[in-house]
């Protein structure tokens, strides 16, 4: 029978982290549980850096951002020397279940704590929502939101001074932040990895909307592409144009959790718990078409999540 589970955070913060945490804890307490949560990630696993979250340790905080636990990146878990001192401290405080709330890279973290024996369930959290297995990852319609409130204030004052402006947001490899921000701000133009750069038919593109006339023009550039500040010189070399910018930067992952991000974490945080309670190990939580599902944890990464033909073509549709 499970007595005692373990809680983390790893990898980029995202906003609802907490509100996972506290669904994780009180659906220990409910099941009569106890929850350790470890500070940093897989560091405090590592060093054995724990605290008891009981009821009170989880209140207060659903509405917060970033996370209570902290979270670190670790270079020293991706060996075996690491992973060993991560079951000792486990073995240690007698500890028979882990969840790992954190992007693909602590799922990879995850994955070889499951291969050690140790049950694990994987909370997907992150605002790049690059992770198959689940439609919407947590910390991702908050990040939306945040960068949707920001561009709109730059487009009052692109449109007010005739300007073309270039926003880089977030993502890492994927651009499914910019797709969004580009279709919810009514942007001229998105620049997304998963589609091949052309800067002439972007130029093409801002003549023709020019000669329509539009006075200014938004382009929202993933990060994972190029920077903003390339993406302005080639424009300025291919058409002569002259683009501001602006990095919208970590303020995409701060911030409280949306009401969306707080029911999925708390969902998740729950369904979580009581995976590992069914005797599920090796597996990550997902919202599939509005329903909590389990998928293997591996597929977060080896399965690539692809961007919706249907939103990519809106743009092109809207966007002129
Ligand atoms: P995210 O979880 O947001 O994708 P990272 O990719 O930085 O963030 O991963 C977070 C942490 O997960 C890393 O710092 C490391 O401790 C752990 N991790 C990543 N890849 C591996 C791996 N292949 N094996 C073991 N641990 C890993």
């Amino acid at each position: 029978m499970m007595k005692r589970i373990a809680v983390l955070t790893s990898g980029g913060d995202s906003p609802g982290m907490n509100a996972a945490i506290r669904a994780v804890v009180r659906t220990a307490l409910y099941n009569g549980m106890e929850t350790l949560g470890f500070m940093k990630g897989y560091e405090g696993l590592m060093d054995g850096d724990s605290m008891v979250l009981d009821r009170a340790a989880v209140g207060g905080i659903i509405h917060r951002g970033g996370t209570i636990l902290r979270t670190a990146r670790s270079d020293r878990f991706k060996t075996d020397a690491g992973v060993r001192s991560a079951l000792v401290q486990l073995e240690n405080r007698k500890i028979d279940a882990l969840v790992v709330i954190g992007g693909d890279g602590s799922f990879r973290g995850a994955a070889e704590m499951a291969a050690m024996g140790v049950p694990v369930v994987g909370i997907p959290g992150t605002i790049d929502n690059d992770m198959a297995g689940t439609d919407i990852t947590i910390g991702y319609d908050t990040a939306l939101n945040t960068a949707l409130s920001a561009v709109q204030k730059l487009r009052d004052t692109a449109s007010s001074h005739d300007r073309l402006f270039i926003v880089e947001v977030m993502g890492r490899d994927s651009g499914f932040l910019a797709l969004e921000v580009g279709i919810s701000t009514g942007a001229e133009y998105v620049v997304v990895p998963e589609i091949p750069l052309d800067i002439k038919k972007m130029c093409d593109h801002l003549h023709y909307s020019r000669k329509r006339g539009k006075t200014h023009s938004l382009i929202i550039l993933a990060e994972g592409v190029m920077s903003a500040t390339e993406l302005r010189n080639s424009l300025q070399d291919t058409g002569g144009y002259d683009a501001r910018v602006t990095v919208l930067g970590y303020i995409q992952r701060g911030g409280s959790p949306s009401s969306l991000d707080t029911i999925l974490a708390s969902r998740m945080g729950c369904f979580a718990v009581e995976s590992l309670l069914q005797g599920k190990s090796g597996v990550m939580t997902g919202s599939v078409c509005g329903r909590m599902e389990l998928c293997p944890i591996e597929d977060a990464w080896r399965i690539k999540k692809e961007l919706n033909p249907e939103l990519l073509a809106l743009v092109d549709k809207l966007g002129v």
